[in-house]
């Protein structure tokens, strides 16, 4: 099939370059034309495990191309996907206006028979005005055919997710329309969920909602585990055995960041509101994240009295997760500006998110290219992301060069055999006995 995407992001790019890589002939199409130069390129403007190799061999077969041009891009396209960006709004309601543009970008192209499917994350009801916004602004001889197709992917494994998904929804009041997005997507063999448009828009957030409060109930629950003395991971091993509850997401840490959770809760949340309907757990969900976002500074002044002027503090790992150098919404921004207001002298590693770290916390801290080198004659060490290499580290040698070896591991991920064979180390995790 002849497919055009609009918005070439971490949903865009993955998913043209999976469906090029079944079989389809994929036009990705981007505003920001430094990124299609580069793509054209064959490099890749995001860090995700996987992608690259995919993108060179699918631009090789030239069943993958890149244009700025929205008229090259759409022309002769069966079925156009938006994939573009819907931030979070002033208000917490999700912004559309990347979303209405593209509408309007792709209106003016559109051909007649042409599905447009509707990727991004969006509000319910969404949908219903994306068509309205084409139907006004392509030429009359077409009749709008919308599909729901919201994204599961997660950021570190998005060409694995997107490959090898656990289901794909599609939502459509236009049963046609609905089976050929299904056509596009059989060669993955993935169950495909049909519904309406409004119930797959809510599908989507309902999921991301659900996720966000198992990491912050996991989170309430591990204070609680450290003010009463029990261990969290035993506690999340024990309760995920349940298969009613599952074991993914119950790990205790620093909260969830990241490009959706934070914005599609507030979303929800806030478009329940307007609704008439009060969602107070999504309120509490947040409300966690946000305390548990800067638990580690919290700890850290708690360990030294109140006062981290003239410390110095190694962060190591600035992404919101690992295998990625995505920093939008990352726990470790807030964490930086507290440490830095708070007299800290912070030098920060990451292993691929450093430049991207750089635009958004600045000289608010100093940046090291190993971990060595950040923890080099430190007060303290703060753990954000749990990175391979951060898990892996040699505690010993990290210890040696510490001025004095007190660790908080924000991600419960170093091994504490390491951590008991070493003398004199402070280490404190989340919702699990100190070792001191
Ligand atoms: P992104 O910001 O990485 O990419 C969006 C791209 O759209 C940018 O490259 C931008 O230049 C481009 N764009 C903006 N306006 C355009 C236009 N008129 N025409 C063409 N291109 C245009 O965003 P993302 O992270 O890929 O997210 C896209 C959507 O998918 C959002 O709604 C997001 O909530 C949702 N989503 C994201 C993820 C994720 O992990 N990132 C997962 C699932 C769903």
């Amino acid at each position: 099939m002849k497919v055009a995407i609009l918005g070439t992001g971490y949903v865009g790019l993955s998913t043209g370059v999976a469906l090029a890589e079944i079989g389809h002939d994929v036009c990705c199409i981007d505003v920001d034309g430094e990124k299609i130069k580069q793509l054209n390129q064959a490099v890749s403007p995001i860090y995700e495990p996987g992608l690259e190799e995919l993108l060179i061999r699918n631009l090789a077969s030239d069943r993958l191309k890149f244009t700025t041009s929205h008229r090259d891009g759409v022309s002769g396209a069966e079925i156009v996907i938006l994939a573009v960006g819907t931030p979070q709004g002033e208000d917490g309601a999700a912004d559309l206006t990347f979303l209405e543009q593209a509408a309007k970008d792709l209106a003016a192209h559109l051909e007649p028979n042409t599905i447009v499917v509707i990727k991004s994350t969006v509000p319910v009801g969404t949908n219903d005005e994306v068509k309205r916004i084409i139907e006004a602004n392509c030429s009359e001889e077409v009749s709008v055919r919308i599909v729901s197709n919201p994204e599961f992917l997660r950021q570190g494994s998005a060409m694995k997710d997107t490959l090898e998904a656990e289901r794909i929804i599609i939502g459509s009041d236009d049963q046609g329309a609905a089976e050929k997005v299904k056509e596009m997507y059989r060669p993955l063999h993935v169950p495909c969920i049909v519904t309406t448009l409004r119930s797959a828009e809510m599908i989507k957030y309902a999921s991301n909602a659900f996720l966000a409060t198992k990491i912050s109930f996991i989170n309430g629950i591990a204070n609680l585990c450290e003010a009463v003395g029990a261990d969290v991971n035993d506690v999340a091993r024990g309760m995920g055995m349940d298969k009613r509850i599952g074991e993914a997401f119950l790990q205790a840490g620093i909260g969830y960041g990241g490009s959706c959770f934070p914005k599609d809760v507030k979303a929800l949340y806030h478009a329940a509101k307007q609704s008439g309907k009060d969602l107070g757990l999504l309120a509490e969900t947040m409300k966690i994240n946000e305390e548990q976002r800067v638990l580690l500074v919290k700890k850290a002044l708690n360990r030294f009295n109140g006062k981290l002027t003239g410390k110095k503090i190694a962060m190591l790992g600035l992404a919101f997760k690992p295998e990625t150098d995505d920093m939008r919404e990352a726990p470790s921004i807030e964490m930086a500006k507290l440490l830095h207001e708070h007299g800290a002298e912070v030098i920060a590693y990451d292993p691929v998110a450093t430049k991207n770290a750089k635009k958004v916390i600045g000289d608010r801290v100093s940046y090291a290219c190993s971990i060595l080198e950040a923890v080099n004659g430190a007060d303290a060490v703060l753990i954000v992301t749990e990175w391979d290499e951060i898990k892996q580290l040699d505690v010993a040698g990290l210890v040696e060069k510490m001025k004095h070896p007190i660790i908080f591991d924000g991600r419960n991920c170093l091994d504490e055999e390491k951590i008991r064979a070493c003398q004199n180390i402070e280490y404190y995790p989340v919702g699990r006995p100190a070792i001191i």
